[in-house]
C-alpha cells in the first residue's frame, strides 16, 4: 500500500523546505546572500546565543518558536525541517540494516546530550562549547566551504556534513538518536516541559517519538553537564589570552568569548563584499580554528558596508547599523618608519590618500628636513585601506593589528 494523502503533502513541504534551506545557504543569484542566514532557526543556537550574549536580537525569536514547537510536536523539527535530517532520510541505511557492535555500544551512551548540557553550563558564562556542532550549522559550513578555493580549512569546515551522512549509511539513526545535540536538546527540553507540568508537553507525550526520548530525564546528569560546562567555559575565557592578535570582523564580541559563540558557518566570510575574511588557522590558537580573521592583502573594511554584521546567527557579530559600525574599532594602523617610503625619502602617499576616515596626513619629521606620514588614533578604526594600499613589499610599512596588539602589535609599537 502506498504513502497517504498526508504522508505525501508532508513529504512535499519536506522537500520544499530542504531547497528552502539550500538556498539560503548557497543562494543561486549571483551576488545574493540572505540576511536571516540559517541556523538562526537552530533551538540551540538561539538559546545558547541567548544565553551567552544575551542583547536583544529578532532573530532569536525564530529559534525560541521552533523550541516551543518542538514541544508541542516531539522531535518535529528533526523529522520536517531540519535539512540534515532530510538529507539523512535520503541516505539511510543504503550500505547496513544491520547494527554492528561499535554502533550498538554508541547507543548506550547519549553522547549529544553531554555536548548540549557542557554547551549550555559554557553559554551560563559566556562561552557556549560546543555550538559549533549544531546541525545547521554543520549544514551551513558545508555549503559554504566548498564555494571558494579548495583550502584545508575548507576542507576540514567542509568534510562533518559528509561524515554524518556517511555514518547514517552505515548506521541509521545513530547520530539522531545519540550524536546530535540539537535533538539530545529537544528531547531535554521537552522532559523538562513535562516536569513541570507543561500542557504541550503532557499531550505530546503520548504521540510516537523517538524511543530513547526523556528517559534520561531533567536530573542529575544535567546538574553534573552543566556544572563541568560552566567550568570549563570559565576557564577557556581566562585561557584564550593566546587568541590575541586576531582581527576579527567589525562588531564582534570581546576574543574571550568570540571562538565560543561563533560556529564556523561562514556567513559573514562569504558575505564580504572586498572578500578580506577568510577563515583562521591556527595562527592564533586553537580556539580560532576556522573562525573568521580579517587580513588587508588586498582590500579593506569597506566605510560603507556591515553586511557581516547583518549575517552572523550567533551573536558573535553583534548587528550594527552604518553609523555604527563606522565607529567601530577593528584594529589599530603602525607604521614602520624604517621602511615608509615617504619617511625615507621617497614620494609616496598612497596610504594617506586612500584612508577613507582621514587618519593619516603628511607631518613634517622632527629634523625638520623630510615628511613622514602621521596617524590619528582617534580617528583610526583598523580598516586596513592603508595597508592594502601600501606598496612596501614583502612586509608593509603600515599595518593594522589587533586592538589588544598581540605579540606582533607589541614588538611593531617597539620600531
Ligand atoms: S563590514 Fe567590512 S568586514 Fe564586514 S562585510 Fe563589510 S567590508 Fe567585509
Ligand atoms: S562570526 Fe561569521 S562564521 Fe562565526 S557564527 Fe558569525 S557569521 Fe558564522
Amino acid at each position: 500500500m502506498g504513502p497517504g494523502t498526508g504522508e505525501r503533502l508532508l513529504r512535499r513541504l519536506r522537500g520544499i523546505l530542504f531547497l528552502a534551506a539550500v538556498a539560503v545557504a548557497w543562494p543561486l543569484v549571483a551576488g545574493w546572500d540572505a540576511a536571516v542566514p540559517l541556523a538562526v532557526a537552530s533551538p540551540m543556537v538561539a538559546v545558547g546565543s541567548l544565553v551567552a550574549a544575551p542583547a536583544a536580537r529578532w532573530t532569536i525569536a525564530i529559534g525560541l518558536g521552533i523550541l516551543v514547537w518542538a514541544l508541542w510536536r516531539r522531535r518535529a523539527f528533526c523529522r520536517h525541517v531540519c535539512p540534515v535530517g532530510v538529507l539523512q532520510g535520503a541516505c539511510r541505511g543504503r550500505w547496513n540494516h544491520r547494527r554492528g557492535a561499535v554502533a550498538r555500544a554508541a547507543l548506550k551512551w547519549p553522547i549529544g546530550s553531554w555536548i548540549f548540557l557542557l554547551t549550555l553550563g559554557g553559554a551560563l558564562v559566556g562561552y557556549p562549547l560546543f555550538l559549533w556542532l549544531d546541525p545547521l550549522a554543520l549544514f551551513g559550513a558545508a555549503l559554504n566551504a566548498w564555494r571558494g578555493p579548495v583550502t584545508l580549512c575548507a576542507f576540514v569546515a567542509g568534510i562533518a556534513l559528509p561524515a554524518v551522512l556517511l555514518l547514517e549509511m552505515f548506521e541509521p539513526r545513530l547520530w539522531c538518536m545519540r550524536f546530535c545535540p540539537l535533538g539530545a536538546m529537544q528531547d531535554w527540553a521537552f522532559s523538562l516541559a513535562r516536569r513541570i507540568g507543561w500542557p504541550f508537553a503532557a499531550r505530546a507525550a503520548g504521540r510516537p517519538g523517538p524511543a530513547a526520548i526523556a528517559k534520561d530525564g531533567v536530573g542529575r546528569r544535567t546538574f553534573i553537564g552543566v556544572g563541568i560546562g560552566a567550568a570549563w567555559g570559565a576557564v577557556a575565557r581566562a585561557s584564550h589570552a593566546d587568541a590575541r592578535g586576531a582581527i576579527r570582523p567589525p562588531g564582534s564580541v570581546d576574543e574571550d568569548r568570540f571562538t565560543g559563540l561563533c560556529i564556523r558557518c561562514g556567513n559573514c566570510i562569504r558575505a564580504c563584499p572586498p572578500q578580506i575574511l577568510r577563515q583562521d588557522t591556527l595562527q592564533h590558537g586553537w580556539a580560532g580554528l576556522l573562525a573568521p580573521v580579517a587580513s588587508f592583502d588586498s582590500g579593506y573594511c569597506r566605510e560603507d558596508c556591515h553586511r557581516c554584521t547583518e549575517v552572523c546567527p550567533s551573536g558573535a557579530i553583534e548587528r550594527l547599523g552604518l553609523p555604527e559600525k563606522r565607529r567601530v574599532v577593528m584594529g589599530i594602523a603602525r607604521i614602520d618608519e624604517s621602511t615608509c617610503l615617504l619617511a625615507t625619502g621617497g614620494e609616496c602617499t598612497a596610504c594617506i590618500t586612500q584612508c577613507p576616515y582621514e587618519a593619516l596626513a603628511v607631518a613634517e619629521s622632527p629634523d625638520g628636513f623630510s615628511s613622514r606620514p602621521r596617524l590619528s588614533l582617534d580617528k583610526c578604526t583598523g580598516c586596513g585601506a592603508c595597508e592594502a594600499a601600501c606598496p612596501v613589499r614583502p612586509v608593509r610599512a603600515i599595518r593594522v593589528f589587533a586592538p589588544d596588539g598581540g605579540e606582533q602589535g607589541r614588538l611593531q609599537e617597539a620600531v
